[in-house]
């Protein structure tokens, strides 16, 4: 889990060191479409924390509203931590993806309109 370069403990999303710049993985291709199916699994960690949370804080109101409990500030700060942990984990892996994408351009998925010709206006046509 750490750099093998400068020791610095690695991010499990990382595919750069942040320290030393030390690529862990050479397969970029296969880093970003992991790095992809990172993001959709988070997001999903997301929106499940949301609607749990959400829940939670309606459960705690309603109770409390009936006077059954005290409002309890450190569980609403503990929900809303949740949140902003589940948000912050989409934000790093989203960073970790874009520095790839500026690192390492994506492959091209076609490459057949790259031939002779395409797009510039070839010389002789004007009258
Ligand atoms: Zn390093």
């Amino acid at each position: 889990m750490d750099c093998p370069k400068c020791y610095l403990p690695k991010d499990d999303s990382a595919w750069q060191c942040d320290g030393c710049g030390y690529e862990f993985s050479q397969d970029f291709e296969g880093v970003r479409s992991s790095l992809r199916a990172q993001l959709k699994t988070r997001r999903t960690v997301f929106w499940l924390t949301v609607l749990v949370n959400l829940g939670m804080v309606g459960g705690i109101v309603f109770l409390a509203m009936y006077g059954l409990i005290y409002i309890s500030v450190p569980l609403l700060l503990a929900v809303i931590g949740s949140t902003g942990h589940a948000a912050h984990r989409i934000s790093v892996v989203r960073e970790h993806l874009r520095s790839l994408d500026r690192r390492h351009v994506p492959l091209p998925k076609a490459t057949a309109h790259l031939g002779p010709g395409a797009g510039l206006p070839g010389p002789g046509h004007e009258a």
